[in-house]
């Protein structure tokens, strides 16, 4: 059985020993592979090359580095579909779905080849008689990734092509469900022209991750997963003196106004609760049908939920695949009993659903919920399945309190034609990534990714203007040359005076 290991200092690197835990085919519910979990000396393998590439790489020409990402680009468009069919085979998603993450996780290299014009200083003359100030942005050292299983290509792509454009090294650490594609984007990085050591893959679980969190020649870790684990990340991460960013779980709220267009909103809806199964960060799980749209909208999502198209992300015939694992399954699973059990409605019930000739993979239909009240485990949990609640409320007003009221505020969505309630509703919303007649209002690559609340720890949103604020740190300079020297000492608080 093939074992998927690290990739270390430009090489693939021997894992004989070390503890492997099992990857799946989730449509067949089959072991398709090992990966090796990095011990701690591992880990500290590829800090160090990390840590003795960054002179050299931080070194480098703005411009040289944009050009390694410029051939990554290429390279990511020519091996699109081989880098889809990993995360399919791994992950379940359909491979259009694949294709369509890659894409996202492409754009953000894009944005990177821009890095030249990111980095331009910023330069005043005369600041005081004689004295100019400047100030340049240098890279932080070695930054870490740590990724969850729902995006194992583009999350990582959020992070390192915007790290290592700006001159740091880096270290992933992927999810351990789907770890493939990690070792494939490696490579690429390689024939793109990356030095050896300025990327590099650590397989592996909490081991690893603790040992990335404590290691002094780290200095940056982004984090993407859930809250809890998100926090003690982030919490541990600060404690070691690192600047870090977590971005975590989410419940995303879709307000549905009475005079939106329900055909649209039904489509959008459709594609937002159970694309790639609900296992997204902004999946839609909650809908809030203001005033009276309830009735409407379940008469039409019904018929749709009740007909989705499920079975083998390879299919090019399903709209939607399997979930990851088969302990996510039962998770999964559970929160409907529990639904169920706290008098939730459920109106279309897909536990246990079986596709024909997959009956080992860990399936599970689409599943409606309508009369979900805020109390409910299945309104205040992240499920991250494909499990839709609606919520019914009277109001706006009503709807605004149920977004603010909740522990996490990934995005939001309203769908309305009109004006004013978007209005209101952006303004007040309590969500870092707000939609308005869009589902999954994930930012485009040069705008920023966040969330506000539990949904993230830090201060910073990954990629975009905000990412290269993360990954980099400011030294302002404020110089005089000999003519402007003053005469004497100066014991005061020098001023800019007159
Ligand atoms: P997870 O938190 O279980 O795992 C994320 C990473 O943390 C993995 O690399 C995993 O190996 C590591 N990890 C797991 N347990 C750990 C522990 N005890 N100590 C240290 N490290 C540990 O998340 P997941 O199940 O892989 O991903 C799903 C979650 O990610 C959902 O909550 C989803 O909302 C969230 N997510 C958030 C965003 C966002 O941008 N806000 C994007 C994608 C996914």
């Amino acid at each position: 059985m093939r074992t998927i290991g690290h990739y270390i200092d430009g090489k693939n690197t021997d894992v004989a020993g070390q503890r492997l835990a099992s990857v799946f085919d989730p449509s067949t519910g089959v072991e398709s592979a090992k990966v090796a979990l990095a011990p701690a000396s591992v880990v500290d393998l590829a800090v160090k090359a990390a840590a003795q590439a960054f002179p050299a790489w931080a070194d480098t020409p703005p411009l040289v580095r944009a050009r390694v990402m410029f051939c990554f680009k290429a390279l990511l468009e020519e091996n699109m579909d081989k880098l889809a069919e990993a995360i399919t085979r791994e992950h379940g998603k359909t491979f259009e779905d694949a294709k369509g993450e890659v894409t996202r996780g492409l754009e953000v290299v894009e944005f990177a080849c821009g890095i030249p014009h990111l980095l331009r200083g910023e330069y005043t003359d005369q600041v005081g008689r004689g004295v100019d100030a400047f100030s340049a942005r240098h890279p932080v050292g070695v930054c870490a990734g740590i990724t969850p299983f729902n995006f194992p290509a583009m999350v990582p792509m959020w992070m390192f092509p915007v790290a290592i454009a700006c001159g740091n090294t880096f270290v992933l650490k992927p999810s351990e469900k789907d770890p493939g594609a990690s070792l494939l984007l490696a490579e690429l990085l390689a024939e793109a022209g990356l030095p050896a050591g300025v990327f590099n893959v650590v397989q592996g679980d909490k081991e690893a991750v603790d040992t990335l969190l404590a290691h002094p020649d780290v200095s940056a870790v982004s984090f993407v997963g859930s809250t809890p684990i998100g926090e003690y990340v982030y919490r541990t991460a600060t404690a070691h003196g690192k600047r870090a960013q977590s971005l975590c779980g989410a419940k995303n709220h879709m307000v549905v106004m009475p005079d939106a267009d329900l055909d649209a909103t039904i489509n959008a809806l459709m594609g937002a609760a159970y694309g790639a199964a609900g296992e997204r960060c902004m999946a839609v799980s909650v809908v809030v049908a203001v005033g009276g749209v309830g009735d409407a909208l379940v008469e039409r999502l019904l018929p749709k939920v009740k007909n989705l198209k499920i079975g083998a992300g390879m299919d090019a015939h399903n709209e939607m695949g399997p979930l990851v694992t088969r302990e996510h399954l039962a998770k999964v699973t559970g929160y409907v009993d529990t639904g169920v059990k706290e008098g939730a409605k459920l109106l279309v019930d897909g536990r246990g659903f079986k596709p024909k000739g997959l009956e080992g993979g860990f399936f599970i239909g689409g599943c409606l919920f309508d009369h979900v009240t805020p109390d409910m485990t299945i309104y205040r949990e992240e499920i991250f399945g494909p499990v839709l609640a609606i919520v019914r409320v009277d109001t706006l007003e009503e709807a605004l309190q149920l977004v603010n009221d909740h522990e996490y505020g990934n995005g939001a969505a309203i769908f309305t034609r009109n004006g004013d309630a978007a209005r209101t509703f952006n303004y007040r919303a309590k969500a870092g990534m707000i939609g308005i007649n869009v589902p999954i209002p994930v930012p485009v690559a040069y705008h920023s990714f966040g969330g506000w609340k539990r949904s993230v720890f830090g201060d910073r949103n990954v990629y975009g203007v905000d990412g290269v604020g993360f990954y980099t740190k400011l030294k302002t300079t404020t110089a005089r040359w000999p003519t402007g020297l003053a005469s004497g000492a100066e014991f005061v608080m020098p001023t800019t005076g007159n």
